[in-house]
């Protein structure tokens, strides 16, 4: 019983703050709108709860609910107004969008005055029939209602984080997030545009060949046969590693220049698949279904599987950046981070491709000369998983020291400054206690060789 008191109230009003977002044309406008809002609502929705606390015995009332929401449904207001066109008619255009429940409280909002009178009135008036009642309900209530808020997690708050996840600040992780259904809006010659406000210009799309890769069951490792498939398993994040200038609006002129002419470079090489540039477009290069010569010596792997040479099995998306002199730092501008989280949505809904299956390159290259990891360490740190609602891949242990036993040598150590991701340091250490599945990296590489080997040929 407890549980429903609180849940039902919350989820109107998040499809509101939805319904209104999508009011807004712009990506970032909504994406801004949301933000706010649900950030502002969090931080409202606990000091109401602060405040009413004090009356405990009120919130398992209607009036109780009925107050916190219209303090929740303000803040929608307040953030819609403050984004609001100036123009008249755009004015009335998003009035009309506007859902009928909306309108109702905005005029709500209007006679808030008259409002507050009658939620005070109410309080009272309960405030009397709970003096009536006597003391020994209240303790009953209260114990009860703190055994529910220890148990009862409030909805708006996993949304409110997913949407604060796409600034770099403040991003967080969601293990129950799924990515929604994301859909084709509308196609052109020149773009797709999709349901979560990405697009994708597709002016420069060109082919390689089709994917066709094996893959590598766990069960039954090293000696189990390749297993054939076509689909899409998973994402590679990769960095241009270009010269690349300030980001400032008098190097307009020359940042698109630069675009272009990565544009054409990778085009001509099909070295990714996508690529985003700085002011956050997303150019499909290379078709999803053919592969693109991004990963070069990889290993990657899921619960089940083992993948090897993940051009043909993973899609690579490239940003256009570079570390900053002297270090691995990357830099990615705030367009990008949206188009890169648009992107990364678009593709895990039409693929189903899952959280594991997206990593980056640093995290997969090897060298299959000398058995090493981070042979390219592009986004070997830095990367914003919990930005783009995926889990943080540097604390994963990577497949190719797990089970293949590779490690560093003096030039990758030179590269990563010494130091080693968390989910590396730890199968490293595994390897080096004789916990690890495999221990002896010449037997690694021979049996990384074999797969390449018959991943060509079949
Ligand atoms: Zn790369």
């Amino acid at each position: 019983m407890s549980e429903k008191v609180a849940a039902p109230a919350i989820e109107p009003y998040l499809r509101l703050v939805e319904q209104y977002a999508s009011s807004f044309e712009r990506p970032e406008m909504r994406l801004r709108f949301l933000n706010r809002t649900l950030a502002r609502q969090s931080e409202r929705e606990r000091l109401w709860r602060g405040r009413l606390r004090r009356f405990a015995f009120i919130e398992n009332s209607a009036a109780y609910r009925w107050l916190l929401d219209f303090a929740l449904y303000r803040t929608i207001f307040e953030e819609f107004q403050r984004l609001l066109p100036d123009g008249f008619r755009e004015r009335r255009r998003l009035w009309r969008q506007a859902p009928v429940r909306a309108r109702i409280f905005f005029e709500l909002y209007r006679a808030r005055r008259a409002v507050y009178a009658a939620g005070i009135l109410a309080g009272v008036m309960l405030l009397a029939g709970a003096v009536v009642l006597g003391r020994w309900a209240v303790r009953g209530v209260s114990t009860m209602l703190d055994a529910r808020r220890n148990s009862t997690v409030s909805i708006a708050a996993p949304v409110a984080s997913a949407i604060a996840a796409a600034t770099p600040n403040g991003a967080e992780y969601l293990p129950d997030y799924r990515p929604e259904k994301v859909w084709l809006v509308e196609k052109t010659a020149e773009y797709e545009r999709y349901s979560n406000g990405g697009r994708i210009l597709t002016r420069y799309e060109t082919t390689n060949h089709p994917r066709s890769y094996l893959r590598f069951p766990r069960e039954g490792w090293p000696d189990a046969p390749g297993v054939q498939g076509r689909d899409i398993i998973g994402i590679v994040y990769h960095s241009s590693e270009s010269d690349i200038v300030p980001f400032i609006a008098d190097n307009t002129q020359s940042i698109q220049a630069r675009t272009r002419g990565l544009i054409e470079y990778v085009r001509e090489r099909r070295s990714y698949n996508y690529l985003i540039d700085r002011f956050g477009e997303i150019h499909r290069l290379v078709r999803d279904d053919h592969a693109a010569h991004h990963a070069g010596h990889s290993i990657w792997a899921d619960a089940d599987f083992v993948y090897v040479g993940l051009n043909e099995s993973f899609i690579g998306i490239c940003f256009e950046s570079t570390s900053a002199t002297g270090s691995l730092d990357e830099q990615l501008t705030e367009a990008q981070m949206i188009a890169g989280r648009a992107l990364t949505g678009i593709l895990r809904s039409r693929y189903q491709i899952a959280d594991a299956g997206c990593t980056t390159h640093g995290l997969v290259s090897i060298n299959p000369e000398r058995g090493t990891i981070a042979h390219h360490h592009d986004w070997v740190r830095n990367f914003p998983f919990a930005a783009f609602s995926l889990s943080d891949k540097y604390a994963t242990r990577p497949p190719s020291i797990e089970l293949y036993a590779f490690g560093t040598d003096e030039e990758v150590r030179a590269k990563l400054g010494g130091w080693l991701w968390e989910g590396a340091a730890k199968a490293a250490a595994e390897i080096e206690s004789g916990a690890a599945a495999e221990r002896d990296p010449r037997r690694g590489l021979l049996i990384y060789r074999a797969q390449m080997n018959r991943q060509k040929e079949h």
